[in-house]
């Protein structure tokens, strides 16, 4: 019979995408599950920083908005996040915040379909989507009702045509749950609402396919499972078709048609620029270009698989735990089809749990209420990591770790 750890360095010695771990900087006697709230370090990463800010900040000075192209950034590496969203060329600009990018998008997808006074709101969106919805709504005289995925059809049957927009969290930032994009969509677009997707814990880990599946418009991060740093800039997808009628509410310089030209009134640019705000943290935007190089010819249908199958393996590994715990349970959906890349489990004292991991080496975090959160990245996450994770999660709920003085902290900050 083979043990659990021969059975994860098998998996692992098959594991096609195993080559890309080395191209992160990983700490030693870290097993880190956190990479869906802040990817790991890209090895070039800060040698291309310190070039950025050696060479074309320091030598370049002014002239490095030309002669290093710093100036069609946001439209260059939006194209190449595209390519991770299914999108062609010109629908993605990169900039600002995920918070930001929503505001842009969701009032823009109302005023797509104005005289409607309804959003339907994902139930378990992430916070700062349900705070932005609101002020959106105060300030364009919208109603929000907020609805699971489960309910959509049967709100969208009864408010029908009075819905302008509907706004789902693609991967639920708690439960791991991905959502089915393209059905969701079109049953936005058989009422004529259109669809915002927040796609933060979905881009990078799950294939997307923005522009065959009709998507209106998109915003995510690029600090979870992209690496791009901490507090890299986001983006907002918005399909070819939309935008001559776009009509975004933030309109700075950068998104004017002639922005050198200095004139009084605002003129939208062409294209996906016009969602162009102001001048962008350059230092973080080429920081990202330089993670995004790791994405380079990786097929994003075997990063979900293999996160899929780590799902599995880690359920697998838990399932005795699982057993002999009654107060510790599995939040996440069972079937890996419908999971992102994370398993969320539940226990009364989460806090004091993800400390004690913590001291132990692994990294995951907790949300409320009581759930523990371990996502991975599949491009540096091994089945041996997975193992090590469960090993530590029996060991400390074992010997009661948890229940340790220097655990018992109010609230982790991840
Ligand atoms: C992480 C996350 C955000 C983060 O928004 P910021 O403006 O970058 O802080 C927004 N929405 C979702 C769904 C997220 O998971």
């Amino acid at each position: 019979m083979t043990t659990r750890r021969e059975h994860a360095e098998q998996l692992d010695a098959a594991d096609q995408l195993a080559p890309l771990r080395e191209q992160f900087q990983l700490p030693p006697n870290v097993v880190y599950l956190d990479g869906n709230s802040l990817g790991a370090l890209v090895n070039q990463v800060p040698d291309r920083l310190a070039d950025v800010v050696t060479r074309q900040w320091g030598d370049h000075l002014i002239r490095a908005w030309n002669e290093d192209a710093w100036w069609q950034a946001p439209i260059r590496i939006g194209d190449r996040i595209g390519k991770l969203l299914g999108a062609g060329p010109g629908q993605v600009v990169v900039g600002e915040s995920t918070s930001i990018q929503f505001f842009q998008a969701l009032t823009a997808a109302a005023r797509l379909r104005s005289g409607r006074r309804l959003v339907l709101s994902d139930l378990n969106h992430f916070p700062t989507n349900r705070y932005l919805a609101a002020s959106v709504a105060r300030l364009l005289g919208l109603e929000i009702l907020e609805v699971s995925a489960d309910d959509l059809q049967a709100a969208l049957r009864e408010h029908g045509s009075d819905v302008c927009a509907i706004s789902f969290g693609a991967v639920d930032f708690r439960t791991g749950a991905l959502l089915d994009i393209p059905q969701i969509t079109e049953a936005a677009h058989s009422q004529g609402a259109l669809v915002v997707w927040d796609v933060c814990h979905a881009v990078g880990a799950v294939p997307l396919e923005c522009d065959a599946d009709q998507v209106d418009l998109a915003v995510g991060c690029t600090y979870k499972y992209l690496n791009g740093g901490p507090g890299s800039p986001a983006f907002l997808y918005a399909a070819a078709r939309h935008h001559a009628a776009l009509d975004l509410p933030l309109t700075g310089w950068h998104g004017h048609a002639d922005p050198f030209g200095m004139t009084h009134a605002f003129e939208p640019a062409e294209g996906i620029a016009k969602a162009r705000v102001g001048t962008l943290p350059m230092l973080s935007l080429l920081a990202l270009d330089a993670a995004l190089d790791v994405f380079d010819g990786v097929d994003l249908t075997a990063v979900q698989t293999k996160s899929q199958d780590l799902g599995d393996f880690f359920l697998e590994c838990l399932a005795d735990l699982l057993n002999t715990t009654p107060e510790l349970g599995v939040v996440s959906p069972r079937r890996a089809t419908r999971r992102g890349s994370q398993v969320t489990l539940s226990h009364p004292e989460a806090s004091p749990v993800m400390a004690a991991l913590i001291a132990r080496g692994v990294i995951g975090d907790v949300r409320p209420p009581g759930l523990l959160r371990f996502g991975w990245n599949s491009l540096y996450i091994r089945y041996q990591d997975l193992l090590h994770a469960v090993e530590a999660l029996e060991t400390v709920l074992s010997e009661g770790e948890h229940r340790r003085p220097e655990h018992q902290v109010p609230r982790l900050v991840t």
